[in-house]
């Protein structure tokens, strides 16, 4: 065991909770965001569709997608894609949902 604290705070009853909690003991509330996103199918849009930002439309930074698009011509962004593609392979469930969920 290590002393980092995997507990958060719910957003209904501001109790502390389990990080990966579906749904909070205390009053009920219920996490469907969480691990909503899959890690494997945005890699995969990042690998093939990245250039384009799709996988950011998919995990939901529209802003950021649109950057993309804009600069699809010069190739850069498929290149962060790629790079992308390799981080998300190599993050874990937990981690991805807790960034992008
Ligand atoms: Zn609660």
């Amino acid at each position: 065991m290590t002393t980092r604290s995997n507990n958060v705070y719910c957003r209904g009853c501001e109790k502390q909770i389990h990080e990966t909690a579906k749904s909070c003991p205390h009053c009920g509330a219920i996490y469907n965001v969480v691990g909503s996103k899959n890690r494997i199918s945005a890699a995969l849009l990042a690998f093939f569709l990245g250039g384009f930002g799709v996988h950011k439309f998919y995990l939901g930074k529209t802003g950021q997608g649109v950057l993309y698009l804009l600069f699809c011509w010069t190739f850069i962004p498929a290149l962060i894609a790629f790079i992308e593609f390799i981080i998300y392979l190599c993050t874990s469930d937990e981690n991805f949902a807790r960034k992008y969920g």
